[in-house]
């Protein structure tokens, strides 16, 4: 790679930054796209977001960037322009420079709806979808479907008052879509997971292979699709479960992958390099393929 006076520059931002891929995958775009871009990880301490913030925008190497932890809320309120997913969804993964100004977008639902339309052939309209967790990504995830049409989503989490909080803002900006709260040690999750055609795991259980089962995986059905968000283990041991139990299953590879081609495709303008991107994430995490 060669870097000249005038290559564009795309950041990580975040804190601490320690194991991201994003850098690999959209070096690995750039070049195969030949174009004079260059994404590097910028590790900014909290209490500088927004001395940075103004920092890209007297940049003039600066092309985007993806916003992660612990920043991806905080800088809602430091951007010119939001999208409207970043601003009902609460965070922003993605900016890029529209017309001179700094816009604020959330790439992680979109990403997640790719993955399902492109490794599962599943268009969300009319399904009812039950998704585990009500933290963040589970937010962005929620906000995608309720928008693409889903009858119904169940959310069911540990704490059952943060997803009565999550469904109330669904139900705000989504009417049309039925939504539930759940907690997880309710005696519906049997039933609950029989009448849903998609079941969705957005919470960090499965990270640790020793990490306990969320539910006790014989409730799985073979008629539903089961998405893990979790990429790393390839295969987690709730996938694992609903594949023995007959279910189609897809893992949080495809979302990480196209939430960073839409990321691309925002700050070039060119249609992202899907297979080179997927690839340069497998080799990295040794996945089988
Ligand atoms: P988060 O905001 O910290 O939320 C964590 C969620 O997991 C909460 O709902 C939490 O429940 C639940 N949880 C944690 N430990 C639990 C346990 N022992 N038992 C039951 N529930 C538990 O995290 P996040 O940002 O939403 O990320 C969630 C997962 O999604 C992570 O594994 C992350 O790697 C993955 N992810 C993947 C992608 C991708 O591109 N594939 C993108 C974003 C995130 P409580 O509310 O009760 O604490």
């Amino acid at each position: 790679m060669r870097i000249k006076g005038k290559t564009k520059i795309c950041v990580l931002l975040g804190y601490p930054l320690g194991h991201t891929l994003s850098p690999l995958m959209q070096n690995a775009a750039f070049s195969y796209r030949r174009l004079d871009y260059l994404y590097v990880p910028w590790e900014v301490r909290p209490e500088n977001l927004e001395r940075a913030v103004a920092a890209l925008q007297v940049w003039e190497n600066f092309r985007g960037a993806n916003v992660t932890i612990p920043h991806k809320e905080r800088i809602l309120g430091l951007v010119d322009r939001l999208s409207p997913e970043a601003q009902a969804i609460g965070a922003v993964n993605c900016l890029s420079l529209r017309e001179g100004c700094l816009f604020g977008d959330n790439t992680d639902g979109k990403g997640f709806l790719l993955s399902l339309q492109e490794e599962a052939g599943v268009e969300v309209e009319g399904k009812r979808i039950l998704l585990f967790g009500a933290g963040g990504a589970a937010r962005a995830v929620a906000f995608a479907l309720a928008w693409s049409g889903a009858r119904r989503i169940s959310l069911v989490n540990r704490t059952r008052e943060k997803a009565e909080v999550l469904a109330s803002h669904l139900r705000g900006f989504a009417p049309s879509c039925h939504v539930e709260a759940h907690s997880l040690d309710g005696g519906d999750l049997p039933d609950l997971i029989r009448e849903s055609e998609i079941v969705v795991n957005c919470t960090s259980v499965g990270l640790s292979p020793k990490d306990p089962p969320l539910f006790d995986h014989r409730f799985f059905e073979a008629s539903s699709l089961v998405c893990d968000l979790i990429y790393n283990p390839q295969e987690t041991r709730f996938l694992e479960a609903a594949r023995r139990a007959g279910c189609r299953t897809i893992g949080g590879l495809g979302m990480l992958l196209h939430q960073g081609a839409l990321s691309f495709e925002l700050w070039t303008g060119e249609k992202a390099p899907l297979q080179t991107m997927r690839r340069a994430l497998e080799g990295a995490l040794g996945f089988r393929t």
